[in-house]
């Protein structure tokens, strides 16, 4: 592939198939260290209840998101890409469905929280969606009351300042 030739767009795509379809074994454990290193730190990981994440494991940079830099390499250079904690704990074990894959390259789908919590670790509360459903939700939480096909875990909505 002439990478030369590639558009930003077209590039953020490719770097974002290679990252979701191609990493190596290596690559894929390194990642799977990393989300397990936060899953360690929630004691009790009941299904049902918000795994947040403690405040000392937060990014300093509080952009309301846990995000990972990707690294690989091909023949010629290195890429990277960055992926919400979410995105990358569903694609470590298995649970990231092709279909969403598809949209999250093609359609920037995004990470989304059911429950509203953006420190919230448990991948149930987890689901991919476009940036304007994501967004629609927080109406949700605001009225107490949801519409969704997917509904929000309404009950589960903690202020933020609870999270960070
Ligand atoms: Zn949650
Ligand atoms: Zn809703």
């Amino acid at each position: 592939m002439a990478k030369r030739s590639l558009s930003p767009d077209e590039y953020l795509r490719w770097r974002k198939h290679h990252a979701l379809y191609r990493l190596s074994h290596s690559e894929t454990e390194k990642l799977k260290r990393w989300v397990r290193g936060y899953w360690d730190t929630i004691p009790d990981r009941e299904n049902d209840a918000c795994w947040l994440c403690p405040h000392s494991k937060l990014p300093s940079a509080r952009g309301g998101r846990i995000s990972k830099s990707v690294y690989f390499r091909t023949s010629t250079r290195g890429h990277q890409i960055s992926f919400n904690f979410g995105i990358i704990a569903l694609l470590v074990e298995g649970r990231l469905r092709n279909s969403h894959k598809k949209m999250i390259i093609k359609e920037s789908w995004e990470l989304s929280h059911l429950c509203g919590n953006w420190t919230c670790l448990n991948p149930r509360h987890f689901t991919i969606e476009s940036g304007s459903i994501n967004r629609s939700r927080k109406t949700c939480f605001r009225r107490y009351r949801c519409d969704h096909n997917l509904p929000c875990k309404i009950e589960k909505k903690r202020p933020l300042s609870e999270l960070a």
